[in-house]
């Protein structure tokens, strides 16, 4: 479910028509609708009711602070992987205690920022990263509180580029090693162990690779206690796919139909991670066909927006669906076109031998499903400006990150002499 329609022949975002946003705003744009956002956050706490539980959303998935602002409102806390989205999720609001804090490569710095705002926990990767949080909290004579991430060695049967929880993944502490890393951390002086973690990988669309997962979580955490080891959070991650294409992902609620029996069994509170569950279908990115081009028989919609503005087609063969945002469009026809950017590079592309409207120079296409690592890996790449961020409440609408201008792009830049 979504809130972008078409009202009068043309695509909308809650009751605001984006062709007025364009015409005042200029394309290319991420317009994200705030319903959406909310009602999002809330089937997921809904789904998760009946047991303690914290919703941190994956501040990667989208890291904008007007977006951010709107997940916190809605009570959710944030899971972040570096200092810059702490800096983030503080400044839109989140309060510290709703803060985890993942990653495998967190700097000494990184620690001290973490630990001087008193998150509630870090999830630690690596034994050499409990020394370095161990060294800071020292240092800084306070208890950091952990949580290891172990790793289940699960498949997610997602993406390879996105599973994270086969023995083969970098991130996480094997399973079957983790008894053995909980005991060193429980002999450092300022370590407090708090939680046990786990992420298995991103855009799931099954249900079994969470319980699979949860399976063989809660027999550890039984075996922590036996070594006297008690835990106040089990983080069991994010990952919960969307539809991009013809995926049916199970929804919160029929996630949580499978694995809050399992968990009602500890007295934990749940932690859970969901990041692009949560944005994904509530963002789009809106560009302009500057020249359609025909090479041969093959259609060329050569638009404004880019690879270094979403990525995820180049990087992960990913499609995306494709709508004209007016109708006019529609009633001419089909044809099958490459929908493709102006960026130097074959691999330059939204959409691949997609059948489409037949679009006019001129004419705008909105790339849906957007809301999700999208912005958040765009690039100046080509020195092409980041594009302008949307936020569409009701009937009104707020730039909430301004499109960058010539001189964002030499910020900070100097010539030698
Ligand atoms: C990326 C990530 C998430 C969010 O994943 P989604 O697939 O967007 O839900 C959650 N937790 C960790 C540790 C992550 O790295």
């Amino acid at each position: 479910m979504h809130d972008f329609q078409y009202l009068n022949g043309s695509l909308h975002c809650e009751s605001v028509s984006l062709e007025k946003i364009a015409e005042k705003e200029g394309t290319p744009f991420y317009c994200y609708s705030r319903h959406t956002l909310a009602r999002h956050v809330k089937s997921y706490s809904d789904a998760f009711k009946d047991i303690k539980n914290l919703i941190c959303f994956a501040v990667k998935a989208n890291s904008n602070i007007g977006v951010l602002r709107e997940l916190i409102k809605e009570g959710a806390g944030c899971d972040i992987v570096s200092g810059g989205e702490l800096f983030r999720a503080l400044k839109a609001g989140c309060d510290p205690r709703k803060i985890v804090y993942a990653g495998v490569g967190k700097t000494e710095e990184e620690i001290e920022y973490a630990l001087k705002s008193e998150i509630l926990m870090f999830n630690v990767e690596s034994s050499q990263e409990l020394f370095a949080i161990d060294k800071v909290a020292k240092r800084l004579d306070k208890k950091a509180a952990v949580a290891l991430r172990v790793n289940p060695d699960v498949d997610p049967k997602t993406h390879p580029y996105i599973s994270t929880g086969l023995k083969k993944n970098k991130f996480g502490i094997s399973i079957d090693l983790a008894l053995e890393e909980y005991r060193l951390a429980a002999r450092m002086d300022n370590i407090e162990i708090v939680g046990v973690h786990q992420h298995i990988g991103s855009q799931i669309t099954q249900i079994s690779p969470f319980v699979d997962a949860v399976e063989r979580l809660l027999p550890f955490v039984e075996k922590l206690r036996e070594i006297n080891i008690h835990i106040k959070y089990i983080d069991v991650g994010g990952g919960l796919g969307i539809t991009y294409k013809d995926e049916s992902p199970p929804l919160p609620a029929e996630l949580a139909k499978e694995i809050v029996p399992l968990l009602k069994k500890t007295d934990c509170t749940i932690v859970f991670e969901p990041g692009r569950v949560i944005v994904g279908n509530a963002g789009i990115l809106v560009s302009k066909v500057l020249y359609a081009k025909k090479n041969e028989g093959k259609t060329f919609y050569v638009v404004d927006a880019a690879m270094n503005d979403l990525v995820r087609p180049s990087l992960y063969q990913a499609h995306m669906s494709i709508q004209p945002i007016s109708h006019a469009s529609l009633e001419r026809g089909k044809v099958e076109a490459d929908v493709v950017g102006p960026i130097c590079e074959s691999g330059d592309f939204l959409a691949k031998d997609r059948v489409l409207p037949e679009f006019k120079q001129g004419e705008m296409m909105a790339v849906m499903g957007a809301g999700a690592y999208g912005f958040t890996m765009s690039s100046n790449y080509n020195s092409r400006r980041r594009v302008a961020e949307i936020l569409v409440t009701g009937d009104t609408y707020k730039v909430v990150r301004a499109r960058e201008t010539w001189e964002d792009l030499v910020r900070g830049e100097t010539m030698a002499d």
